[in-house]
């Protein structure tokens, strides 16, 4: 039977943008719907991703400014920079990216609709326009991937002017003397640390014992005196009561209390709050039982390995399908969706991705923990290098945190990597090349690596590892002896 498409996707993220790509590389027929007027690119360019980390970037720089020339004025960052200028500079990155995106579906042939798209059944995609009329798609393949929202609060209302959530902090038109974030995601702490970038004195309350467990424990250890420095407090383990702004106090207060010991009402006043507890699917008004799609109990899109629903026409992408939700992998399952629609079938996401946590500093890591290689009853051997033995960390002037390796203590196969510091995001990726070839870290040692790099970090974490592992000169010998055979 003719179709409209050969692919219907909907949903104009990484998940849909890529699997649009690799589906007109194949020489397919491809529609995208994207229910935003203005923009494609979802969460990741418009509000998500892009923007947050653009406006980092701009703390950032900030940060490095003050640190690097001092402040001889005595004035804190939000008494120079305006945030009307940070958010120019994230909106031209924002334009840019949109530019991109459009550009490339154009070139690759790529049709898009406007509107907002459901299922009509496995073969049938409806799109109510924003002008008030409905269009019908019919697809050999529909790809679903529309991500996700955050969820609302029930005591109290975000009213994007006091209190925020992740795309309402986009439109901030100052910088806040006080902001309280809460959450304990990754976001939460990367907004954090770009507003104390900024001078903002930070609060993060967060109902969870403990944060950010799947960190090792010695980078977590650096991260948390790292927000003490940075007068970042830390609030586990509370829950919030009320957040209600005070018109007398010009302040906006939020009431929480602790979940163990004294359990006393407690107030923070905050100029702003940003919100940043958990997301949902958007599942809702797709239409999924119109076409027998199945959800788990949180109302994930369930899918198999190929990214395939129970239904053999449909595949869905990206958050809408759960872990790990980050823009990195969606990308590739958006493409992995494609490449099994089309019997072109390639490898699955493999099971270790590096994550990348984008405080400032930087964290990221990809394999085992030490405690987790510990727990597992793995005989390992870990490799230390701190920041402020590297010169290209001296020389600008970056020398806080450490690259950490775990590795086999008998193969010395690196099982591994666990990065706080500047570009530990990009720098993960030679330690995440190394695991993905099943190598050891003697890989580190006997390839020459260019210099001044922050790289130098895995050599001197390799040497201090296998220093450890091979005390005495002879074996030490054998070790670097064996490898060069
Ligand atoms: C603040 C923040 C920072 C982040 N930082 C990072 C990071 O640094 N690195 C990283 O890897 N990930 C990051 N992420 C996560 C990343 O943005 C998401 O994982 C990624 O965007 C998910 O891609 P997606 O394609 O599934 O959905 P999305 O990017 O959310 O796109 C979904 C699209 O579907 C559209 N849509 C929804 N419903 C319909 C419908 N019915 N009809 C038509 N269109 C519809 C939406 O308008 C949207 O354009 C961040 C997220 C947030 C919120």
């Amino acid at each position: 039977m003719s179709r409209d498409y050969d692919v219907v996707i909907i949903g104009s993220g990484p998940a849909g943008f890529s699997c649009a790509m690799q589906s007109s590389k194949f020489d397919q027929n491809v529609l995208i719907v994207e229910s935003h007027k203005d923009y494609l690119g979802g969460t990741w360019i418009n509000t998500g991703t892009v923007p947050s980390k653009a406006l980092r970037e701009a703390a950032k720089t900030i940060l490095e400014f003050n640190d690097q020339f001092g402040d001889h004025e005595n004035k804190k960052p939000y008494e120079r920079f305006r945030m009307a200028d940070l958010l120019q500079y994230k909106q031209e990155i924002l334009e840019k990216e949109n530019r991109k995106v459009k550009n490339d579906l154009i070139k690759n042939k790529v049709d898009v609709a406007r509107g907002v798209g459901r299922l009509k059944d496995s073969h049938t995609v409806e799109v109510e326009t924003h002008f008030g009329t409905t269009e019908t798609y019919t697809a050999n393949y529909i790809l679903l991937c529309t991500g996700n929202s955050p969820i609302e609060p029930t005591n109290f209302d975000i009213d994007h002017n006091k209190v925020l959530d992740y795309k309402s902090i986009l439109d901030l038109t100052h910088v806040p003397r006080r902001l309280v974030v809460i959450g304990s995601s990754v976001n939460a702490f990367e907004y954090a640390t770009t507003f104390a970038a900024l001078g903002t004195r930070v609060t993060i309350l967060h109902e969870q014992q403990n944060y950010m467990t799947f960190l090792d424990h010695e980078i977590k250890e650096h991260l948390e005196r790292s927000l003490k420095n940075k007068d970042i407090t830390v609030r586990s383990g509370v829950s919030i009561e009320e957040v209600e702004f005070n018109p007398l106090r010009n302040n906006t207060e939020v009431k929480f209390r602790s979940l163990t010991g004294d359990k006393r009402l407690q107030v923070i006043e905050t100029e702003h709050v940003l919100h940043l507890n958990g997301k949902r699917p958007n599942v809702e008004g797709l239409n999924l039982d119109k076409a027998g799609v199945e959800t788990d109990e949180n109302d994930f899109v369930v899918v198999d390995e190929t990214y395939k629903t129970n239904v053999d026409s449909i595949y869905a992408a990206g958050d809408l399908v759960g872990f790990p939700r980050l823009a990195s992998a969606s990308f590739t399952q958006g493409r992995l969706a494609a490449c099994n629609m089309f019997g072109i079938p390639t490898l699955e996401v493999p099971e270790q991705i590096p994550y990348g946590v984008y405080s400032i500093p930087e964290i990221s890591n990809i394999g085992l923990t030490e405690q987790e290689a510990k727990e597992q009853g793995i005989d390992i051997t870990v490799g230390r290098a701190y920041f402020k033995n590297i010169a290209k960390a001296d020389m600008t002037n970056h020398d806080e945190g450490l690259l950490k390796l775990v590795f086999s203590t008998d193969s010395l196969k690196l099982l591994g990597v666990h990065i706080l510091g500047d570009e530990a995001a990009n720098l993960i990726h030679l330690g995440q090349a190394v695991i993905a070839s099943e190598g050891d870290v003697r890989y580190f040692i006997q390839h020459v690596m260019n210099y001044p790099t922050l790289s130098e970090a895995y050599r001197i974490a390799a040497f201090n590892g296998v220093n450890r592992v091979y005390q005495t000169g002879s074996k030490y010998k054998k070790i670097l002896g064996e490898q060069a055979e």
